[in-house]
């Protein structure tokens, strides 16, 4: 089948409002491009649980602040509509920024308290970016679900959040990280990396599974020794800058004690100028 490309919310609209005149679902994946394994895992779920897939693709300018990598973050969209073409995903949409956010936009979705924690800390205006993005695209596509993946835990939750305070009719499905053999999780922002840095990028994820290890079956419940354990391990990572390393409650991301029955484990840790985030759920039972 052939992938549908709109640029227009007009047009994408008049084809969708055909798709629902005869009854079928529609499923949602939002990306910002530079599509890899972890995207179309998203796009094959929605394939298999829909009757029609958009994917969108947008580098959406207002999650990003004045300082950070918003005009070079990567972009590719030939290989973007190849990749999704070989996936059956039924149309994409590629909105300039222009045709998003008019001129005097003014509107901003903003979920309270999520967003203090975690990513929230780093980037202060970041979700409220992704918020009024995701707002804006539930509303253009209409769809019956929405996926986003687990490695942005946070951005998942408050868009969950989101979804169920403004009434979408929707639902937002979280889905499992993917990740490079080695353990990475997968990520447009791992082409930053020079060879050197991507040989020891996986020891973030290696620093999450001890941890989880310590926790779950060591008992241990001293965040000043887990802190210690987590900067052991990347210490080891040239170049490495812990931001954030947390455990927190898995709806709300406050930090939690170490007793709870299901957490989540956070980092960010920055590579020299490139910053990787990754989590490990933890169920005790
Ligand atoms: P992005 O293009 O980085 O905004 O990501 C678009 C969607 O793909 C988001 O819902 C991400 O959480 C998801 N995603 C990105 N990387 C992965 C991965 N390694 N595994 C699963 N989902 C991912």
């Amino acid at each position: 089948m052939n992938l549908k490309i709109f640029r227009k919310i007009d047009k994408i609209k008049v084809y969708l409002d055909k798709i629902r005149s005869k009854r079928k679902t529609i499923g949602l994946v939002p990306t910002m491009g530079a599509l890899h394994e972890g995207h179309i895992s998203l796009v094959k779920r929605s394939v298999k649980e829909n009757d029609v897939t958009v994917v969108s693709i947008f580098v959406n300018p207002t999650q990003f602040s004045p300082n950070e990598d918003y005009s070079r973050y990567p972009r590719k969209e030939k290989e973007d509509i190849k990749l999704l073409t070989k996936n059956n995903a039924d149309a994409v949409f590629i909105p300039k920024a222009a045709e998003m956010y008019a001129e005097k936009f003014n509107t901003y979705v903003e979920v309270k308290d999520l967003d203090k924690y975690l990513c929230g800390e780093g980037r202060p205006s970041h979700f409220k970016g992704v918020s009024t993005v995701v707002t804006k695209l539930l509303n253009i596509i209409q769809p019956n679900k929405a996926y986003f993946g687990k490695k942005d835990y946070q951005q998942f939750g408050i868009i969950k959040k989101l979804a169920e305070d403004l009434n979408f009719p929707v639902k937002i499905i979280g889905c499992a990280t993917v990740r490079d053999r080695d353990g990475l999780a997968l990520s447009s922002r791992n082409t930053y990396l020079s060879a050197n840095q991507r040989k020891s990028a996986p020891l973030i994820y290696e620093a999450l599974k001890n941890i989880k290890f310590m926790i779950k079956y060591c008992n241990f419940n001293s965040k000043k020794d887990l802190n210690r354990i987590f900067r052991s391990f990347i210490n080891k990572i040239p170049g490495s800058r812990i931001e954030y390393f947390e455990i927190v409650d898995r709806d709300n991301f406050s930090p939690v004690e170490l007793f709870k029955d299901s957490m989540l484990i956070a980092a960010a840790v920055w590579i020299k100028r490139v910053r990787l985030i990754d989590n490990i759920e933890l169920f005790r039972k």
